[in-house]
This record gives C-alpha cells, structure tokens and sequence, in this order.
C-alpha cells in the first residue's frame, strides 16, 4: 500500500476523568500527501485541537497510529510545529529573540551563529516583521504576535506546521491579511500544513483539500471536499466566483444542516 507523507489511522480517544470516560474521537483517518494545505473544520468541541495535539504529540491516542514521513509519532518534536490561537510569545524575550530561541535549538550543530542570524532575520522578515525585531510582545498588535508565531514556527522548518485556529482571535481585516500573506509563504514553501478553523471561508480560501468533522462525542471525519481552485487566489475575484461559492456552500450545508449543532443547554 503506498503511504503518504502523513497518516493518521484509526486514530480513537477518550478521555477518562474519574469513573467518567468522554469518547470524543473514533475512526479518525486521513492521508495527507506532502505540500498540501489542509483544513480541519468543525463545531466547537468536536475535537479538531484533540486531532492536532495527537499529531503534535502533545496527547497519546487511546488508540490508531499518526505517522510522519515514515515514523511514527510518539512525542512532540522539532519535525513538527504548533501555532495557537493565542500567541506563545516569551513576554520576556523580543521578537527577534522569541523566534531565536527556537533557531538556536534546533540548528545548534548543524548552521553556524552567523547562518542561525542570517536564518531569524530572513524568517521574520518573511512575515513582515524586520520593523519590530527588539520589541517585546507587549508592545506590539495581536496580530503582529501571531506574525512572530508564525515565523518561528516556519524557522523550526517542520515536516507539517500544525495552525489551530491561528487567525482566531484577530479582527477581520487583520485575519484577511495575514491569510493572504500565509498563502504568499505557502506558495513560496510548500509546507505540509494542517490547519483547524472554524471559518468557512477561510478553509475554502486557503485549503487545498478540506476535512469537516461531524459532532461528538465519538466525531470522526464525516466529508472530504478538494477545493479544486487555482492560485494564487484572490479574495475579492473569488469573491463572485460560482466555483468558489459551491464550496462555500457545501461546507455550510455540511456544518448547518447535516451537522446542526445540539444545543446542550436546550436539553439540560
Ligand atoms: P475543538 O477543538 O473541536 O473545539 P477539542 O478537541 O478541544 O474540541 O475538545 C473535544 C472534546 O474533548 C471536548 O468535549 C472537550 O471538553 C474534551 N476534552 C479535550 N481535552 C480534554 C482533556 N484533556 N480532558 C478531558 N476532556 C477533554
Ligand atoms: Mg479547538
């Protein structure tokens, strides 16, 4: 059977607290091909982030195997690389610094101190940030800490990035930009990229192949749509395209009527 870059495979997990045991994830499978950018998109709850922290390593599946590039994934490693939602900037560090302390880890033996140097200020760069290099994350925008998560994250040169609703927190204009300037790197890259949203147009903007996930508990991958759009791609253009508006409405006909969310405080 050929494999692809990245599987995950009859991936389950419940979480147990007490005698109380949540089956939040069964069936998980997914096969993801080197470059490729992937949406993951579902309610609230349903258990994206679970799926990303297994990839990370950052949670053991109850059971099924998530393998990259040929290994199988035990624990968090360099290979691969997590944004958050909010921002996991070292208050303390600058934002050259912030991005530094990843570079210098893991490029210790293998770059010089000039080419590790050479290596932060050509990723910060990448997202635009050159102009703040010594501030510290206080004192600058939501958006530009999510800038400086980024560039750290592609510095660590991941086999995958993993973005859990990167764009989440921001205002709409700034979430646009910063799409547009991820798909500018993306094409330039060609990361290996999973990405949690909950923002329709988001996934379609941006995805090559979008994973919706039906409603726990026990959620799984319920459709699988390829967003069989050319780049680079234009908001405003897509905007009227009929293309881009099927998938659109495809991914809300999946969420809002085949998976309607339940109001748990309408039964209690
Ligand atoms: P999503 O990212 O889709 O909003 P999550 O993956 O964060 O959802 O959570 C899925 C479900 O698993 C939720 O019901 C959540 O309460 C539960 N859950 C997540 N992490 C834990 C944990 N460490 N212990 C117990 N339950 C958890
Ligand atoms: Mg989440």
């Amino acid at each position: 059977m050929a494999s692809s870059y990245l599987q995950i495979e009859q991936v389950a997990m419940d979480f147990t607290r007490g005698d109380l045991t949540s089956h939040v994830l069964q069936n998980v499978n997914l096969k993801v091909e080197r470059g490729e950018y992937i949406s993951i998109i579902g309610h609230s709850g349903c258990g994206k982030s679970t799926v990303l922290n297994i990839v990370a390593g950052l949670l053991r599946a109850t059971s099924g195997v998530v393998i990259l590039d040929g290994r199988e994934v035990n624990d968090p490693g360099s290979d691969r690389s997590l944004v958050f939602q909010n921002h996991s900037l070292l208050p303390w560090l600058t934002v050259y610094e912030n991005v530094a302390i990843a570079v210098n880890k893991i490029f210790k033996h293998s770059k010089s101190a000039a080419e590790r140097h050479q290596w932060i200020l050509k990723n910060l760069e990448m997202v635009n940030m050159s102009h703040a290099l010594h501030k510290r994350p206080a004192e600058i925008s939501g958006g530009m800490k999510q800038r400086v998560g980024i560039a750290r994250a592609l510095a660590m040169e991941p086999k995958v990035l993993l973005l859990d609703e990167p764009f989440g927190a921001l205002d709409a204009l700034t979430r646009a930009h910063l799409q547009d300037e991820v798909m500018r790197i993306q094409s330039e890259l060609k990361n290996t990229v999973l990405m949690i949203t909950h923002d329709v147009d988001e996934a379609v903007l941006l995805s090559d192949r979008i994973v919706m996930m039906t409603n726990g508990p026990s959620a799984t991958i319920g459709e699988i749509l390829d967003i069989d759009l050319p780049r680079p791609r234009n908001r405003i253009t897509l905007a009227d395209d009929p293309t881009y508006n099927h998938y659109r409405h495809q991914v809300l006909s999946f969420l809002y009527e085949k998976q309607r969310r339940v109001d748990v405080a309408a039964i209690a």
